[in-house]
């Protein structure tokens, strides 16, 4: 099977209840999975699942899992891949060239996704082929707020702890007053407790990123968890993680003229 990761959870959904077909494996691509996503798809179906990198301009995959499941191996016969600005963990934005092709042949296109070179040499038989780790968050989506610099891994292993949850999940940094507010957008599978699901994420925040809860507890950043109805956080094909509405306000801010003194 190629497909999408959101659309593999909604079947996986389905096939739980009304059962599976053999799979000999599964490639998957056009948006992030997480791990968790990844195991239970993978429990269901009893087969493998291998993420793929890559967008439109890049005319698909540009970067597999190997059968390690441990990071994308570059396809560097069509394209040279840099980081042109890597921070000090060598998280950055993923640049390319083609190298081969005649049509839109593109040179250091910035794909806005942020990840970094893995050091060391993969023991599978793709070894001359660099890797880049899963894809850490898009620019725009890595945010600096109350909480800290925030970006869609934390979250995404924030909930991977907690039970009860449904694949989608959104953040929105917002500024209702003087402070920055997160709200962590939910969904819920059937039969799970509010409650207990809200729990259980400020007890993973502060196991995972003790920094962030305590700027919490602190009063530098509120936050609150909302269960959104099952489905409909996302509205187009991909969803979002981090969506930050202060832009929006300090924009408006921005746009109004300041008084004059003449
Ligand atoms: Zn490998």
């Amino acid at each position: 099977m190629v497909v999408e990761p959101s659309w593999i959870v909604s079947l996986t959904e389905i096939a739980e209840k009304r059962g599976t077909w053999p799979v000999k494996l599964m490639l998957v691509g056009g948006e992030n999975m997480s791990e968790k996503s990844r195991r239970h798809v993978e429990e269901i179906w009893k087969t493998d699942l291998y993420l793929t990198y890559g967008q439109t301009e890049s005319f698909g995959s540009a970067g597999t899992e190997c059968n390690r499941k441990n990071g994308y191996h570059l396809q560097e016969l069509k394209f040279w891949f840099e980081i042109p600005e890597p921070d000090d963990q060598g998280h950055g934005e993923i640049v390319f060239t083609t190298l081969s092709r005649r049509v839109m042949p593109l040179l250091r296109y910035r794909t806005s996704d942020v990840a970094r070179f893995m050091e060391g040499v993969c023991d599978c038989n793709l070894k001359s082929l660099r890797r880049i780790s899963k894809i850490v968050g898009r620019c725009d989506e890595m945010v600096n707020c109350g909480l800290g610099n925030i970006s869609p891994w934390m979250f995404e292993r924030v909930l991977e702890n907690v039970s009860g949850l449904a694949h989608d999940w959104q953040v929105l940094v917002t500024r209702p007053d003087l402070r920055d507010a997160i709200e962590i957008k939910v969904e819920l599978l059937e039969g799970a407790s509010q409650d207990k699901v809200e729990r259980a994420i400020r007890t993973s925040l502060a196991d995972l990123f003790p920094d962030m809860a305590r700027n919490v507890s602190m009063g530098l950043c509120e936050m609150k968890v909302a269960v959104a109805g099952r489905g409909t956080l996302r509205t187009g094909r991909k969803l979002r993680s981090i969506v930050d509405l202060r832009k929006t306000l300090f924009r408006a801010e921005a746009a109004v003229p300041s008084a004059s003194t003449a």
